[in-house]
């Protein structure tokens, strides 16, 4: 969980971040297809922009701001909250590259909890629940971020990432949960990752669930 503290000074009233707007490539209602949190019903909002650039991305309409609609806090609060979902998920893109506290604090007002799934590479801002790190080497994590993570979540292309996920994983708090997934095009990386969890039990599988079910 992180919080930005004394956001009382700045965002007095409910007003003062309703209103503020933020590049939304798409924001719906489904299932969550990852991670610990993976078959529960969730709001996602994917913001737009991303400066991480890695070369397998599979949202890259979302690295660029510009051509997608600017929503401001009230419009996905409303959306979000008449879905039912008990939580909402903020993704991107790169979620972080945003102010997130008016949104946090409109989805917290609304009565969601809040995830992220970010590669921490910009600093935490807004009021965070549930934070998936998602650590990209094309643009490193902050130091801060790894005092916060509930979940490391580590895409295994080769086994060049096993020691990758296990640099991250020596930052995180203890008890984060440790998950390892497959990238969606390289079903080489299967066996890479079947193969480290049997000797290392402490990780666990992450796989797009959400792709086999065939949800957005
Ligand atoms: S951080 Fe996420 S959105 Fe950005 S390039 Fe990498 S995979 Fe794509």
């Amino acid at each position: 969980m992180f919080k930005v503290e004394n956001h009382t000074e700045t965002l007095t009233d409910t007003k003062d971040f309703m209103d503020v707007e933020y590049p939304v490539m798409e924001h719906f209602y489904t299932i969550q297809g990852e991670g610990a949190h993976t078959g529960r019903a969730s709001y996602f909002i994917r913001t737009a922009g991303c400066d991480v650039n890695c070369w397998w991305c599979d949202v890259k309409d979302s690295w660029e701001e510009e051509g997608h609609p600017r929503l401001t806090v009230k419009e996905l609060v409303y959306a979000a909250e008449n879905s039912g979902a008990p939580f909402a998920v903020i993704t991107g893109g790169e979620p972080l590259l945003h102010d997130l506290l008016p949104l946090t604090l409109g989805l917290k007002s609304a009565g969601l909890q809040v995830h992220i799934e970010t590669s921490g590479s910009s600093p935490l801002s807004g009021q965070l629940d549930w934070i998936t790190l998602s650590p990209k080497r094309f643009k490193k994590p902050t130091a801060e971020v790894f005092d916060y993570v509930d979940e490391l979540k580590v895409v295994v292309l080769t086994k060049k990432d096993l020691k990758w996920a296990e640099d991250n994983a020596a930052k995180c708090p203890e008890g984060t949960k440790l998950l390892l997934q497959p990238e969606w095009e390289t079903p080489k990386s299967i066996d890479i990752i079947v193969e480290y969890v049997k000797k290392h039990p402490e990780w666990g599988i992450s796989l797009q669930a959400h792709k086999f079910l065939k949800v957005p």
